[in-house]
């Protein structure tokens, strides 16, 4: 059960100081209250064991019960099944608090125990509040993907910064515009500005931000290698199916092999050495400009007659999702 162990001892050192900042600004108050536990049967039969504190959340558990579904819902549509079929959801409330404001992951302690997602809920979150956050999303994208090293965080963090708006803007859940003007938006955030590979990074831009650009850029490469055949999103599949989800400890040239090898390319192994061991600045203004991404207030519109328009159109676009009605919309 050494994996499992040291996947987990990663983890813990990654957030701990995160941890430790959070709890001084916010000290949870429902800590000293003795947490319930439900089982809740998702739609695919996915079974999340949920431990909400006794003091309720200004919403009723029937919004509760929906985010999770909605967003259980949008990973299950990216990556065709929900990766894992148990999960440990731990809701924390935040005394006075209108936001939901932190969330983490951490691979269960040996192969058989769920991973657990921790969510920090404020008393007062709103059900728009609810609807609007991107925290649940995230996280369970990090479900999807076997547990790597520390120096390459920035891969794990950038497939759920890249993949969390899409596989919610695919079921519904936020506009597509808003994926590409965030994108668009916070990208710059992740180029270099040194001579240094992701490989290490510790700033949140380049972990975050940096390695969304690496999927971005992956997922155009791929679309171009195989002439539309397949996509990062088949990668990403083949990488859950293949090599395991967060309770498994990979190496990063194993699970860059398996996702190229499952879309018969070298891409994702080529654009490692060129993000992940240098400093790489594309021209962004160019990208945006082939894919008619152009910004407008606080928001974005899109030209079709941009040369990869249908590209971008593919890598993301509303599916007739069995999400609706989940969350009524308004
Ligand atoms: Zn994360």
């Amino acid at each position: 059960m050494n994996l499992h162990n040291s996947a987990l001892g990663r983890k813990l050192l990654a957030y701990s100081l995160t941890f430790f900042i959070f709890f001084l600004t916010f000290a949870p108050a429902s800590l000293k209250d003795k947490p319930t536990t439900t089982t809740l049967t998702l739609r695919d039969g996915t079974k999340v064991l949920c431990e909400m504190p006794k003091e309720p959340f200004a919403v009723s558990k029937e919004v509760i019960v929906g985010w999770i579904e909605s967003n259980a819902c949008a990973i299950r549509t990216y990556y065709g099944k929900f990766p894992v079929p148990q999960l440990a959801l731990v809701l924390r409330s935040v005394e006075g608090s209108s936001s939901i404001s932190y969330g983490n992951t951490f691979p269960g302690k040996t192969l058989k125990e769920p991973p657990r997602i921790t969510i920090f809920v404020g008393t007062n979150a709103s059900e728009e509040e609810f609807r609007r956050t991107w925290l649940l999303a995230h996280e369970m994208t990090h479900l999807t993907f076997p547990s790597l090293e520390r120096e390459y965080h920035w891969l794990e963090e950038g497939i759920a910064t890249y993949v969390e708006p899409i596989a919610r803007a695919m079921t519904g859940l936020i506009s597509v515009e808003s994926v590409w003007y965030d994108l668009q938006k916070n990208i710059p955030r992740g180029i270099p500005d040194n001579d240094s590979g992701l490989d290490g990074a510790h700033d949140f831009g380049r972990i975050y931000w940096g390695g969304a650009l690496f999927c971005l850029l992956a997922d155009l490469e791929i679309r171009r290698v195989t002439a539309n055949k397949h996509s990062f999103q088949d990668a990403l599949r083949a990488i859950m199916h293949r090599e395991g989800t967060i309770n498994t400890d990979r190496d990063i040239a194993e699970v860059l092999r398996a996702g190229d090898s499952a879309v018969g390319t070298t891409v994702l192994a080529t654009l490692y050495e060129k993000m992940g061991k240098a400093a790489y600045k594309p021209d962004m203004g160019k990208l945006w400009l082939s894919l008619g991404v152009e910004r407008s207030g606080d928001s974005v519109v899109f030209r079709d007659n941009a040369p990869l328009a249908s590209v971008r159109r593919n890598i993301c676009s509303r599916v007739a999702s069995p999400c609706s009605g989940i969350i009524p919309k308004r």
